[in-house]
């Protein structure tokens, strides 16, 4: 790539004036005289140094003038009311310019980042609704078709669209609450809640998903006294709920979830850990991130919708903790995460 700054100009230019000026003495020689080694040797130098600094001074000179107009105005835009133009050189407007570009680069990258999300994202959305908006469009079609007369399948096709819908809503809800969670507008509400009591109500109102799902959750709670924590509750409801879910859900039949909590000083650690499928290794780096499902079919046959474990994620790190996960197939899952003492 060519050298375009005053130096390279200069450069270039004064080469070909050297050879040139070289050339004329020695054809001069050549023609009047002897030719002069020595004379033919110090003119190229002598020419070059000569040519590079007039060259390069013009140059700077040159492209100063060119650039100065469209500084000043810049530079102006830039200026704070009652501050002053202050003069600038070459060096200067070449920093700033490299800083400018260094910026935008940046924001170009950061951007690019945003539009990727952006398109990943309506491509998972658009993704999960076919499939319920499909289903549903096929048991209805099959009841218009006739179905509707026949006692044998009716009520079944409007049970599997009531379904699919109830899919779409969870989709729904679980998209708005992720979508305001990662643009901060769900503001935590810390504080001191009695951690113990939080996690027997939760127990308590799945106590029927438990039954249906063939699950048993238990509370190991050895001190049986308050643990009191600082905690948004509402998040740490939901929080519990969709670890509990997800281990009846990814649970074996008469598998146990197993709740416990652990005083780690200034921090409480919660455990909730199943005896169900477990995951592989190669999928916990990436179990937190939106839409992301170990076995797609039969996850979605589940009705999960894949946010629930980002919701949780964010839920914790919006009370500045994190959460940790540990599997081994066919053994089991364990979630844990923390929360401050009270
Ligand atoms: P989903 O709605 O699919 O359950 P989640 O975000 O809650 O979405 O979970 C993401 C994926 O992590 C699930 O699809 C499942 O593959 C896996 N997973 C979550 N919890 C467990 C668990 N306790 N045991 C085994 N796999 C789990």
């Amino acid at each position: 790539m060519k050298d375009l700054t005053p130096n390279g100009i200069a450069l270039r230019i004064s080469i070909t004036v050297a050879i040139a000026v070289t050339l004329i003495v020695f054809l001069l020689e050549y023609f009047i005289s002897t030719v002069n080694v020595f004379l033919i040797l110090t003119v190229f130098p002598l020419a070059f140094l000569a040519s590079y600094i007039g060259f390069r001074i013009a140059v700077e000179k040159f492209i100063y003038k060119k650039i100065k107009v469209i500084y000043r105005t810049i530079h102006k835009l830039k200026l704070k009311k009652g501050e002053e133009q202050k003069e600038f050189s070459l060096n200067q407007i070449q920093e700033e310019v490299e800083d400018w570009d260094k910026l935008n680069k940046q924001e170009i990258e950061r951007l690019k980042g945003l539009e990727n999300y952006r398109r990943e994202f309506v491509g998972n959305v658009s993704h999960e609704l076919k499939t319920p908006i499909f289903n549903i469009q096929g048991y209805l079609l099959t009841l218009l078709e006739g179905g509707l007369e026949d006692p044998s399948i009716n009520v079944n096709y409007l049970k599997k669209a009531n379904k699919s819908v109830n899919r779409m809503i969870s989709l729904i809800e679980d998209l708005d609450e992720i979508s305001k969670l990662e643009s901060g507008a769900i503001e935590m509400n810390i504080e001191k809640i009695d951690l113990a009591e939080l996690i027997k109500e939760v127990i308590n109102s799945l106590e029927l998903k438990a039954k249906k799902n063939k699950g048993t959750i238990i509370f190991v709670d050895e001190s049986n006294k308050p643990v009191w924590v600082k905690a948004d509750a509402g998040g740490i409801n939901q929080v519990l709920v969709n670890l509990i879910v997800n281990s009846l859900k990814y649970g074996k039949e008469n598998g146990e979830t197993l709740i416990k909590l652990f005083d780690m000083h200034d921090n409480i650690l919660v455990e909730v850990a199943d005896d169900g499928q477990g995951i592989a290794e190669e999928h916990l780096s990436r179990l937190f991130e939106r839409f992301y499902r170990t076995d797609k079919g039969r996850a979605r046959e589940s009705g999960g919708t894949g946010l629930g474990l980002s919701i949780v994620k964010h839920i914790i790190e919006a009370h500045n903790q994190t959460i940790n996960v540990r599997s081994t197939v066919d053994v089991g899952s364990t979630f844990s995460f923390t929360l401050k003492k009270a």
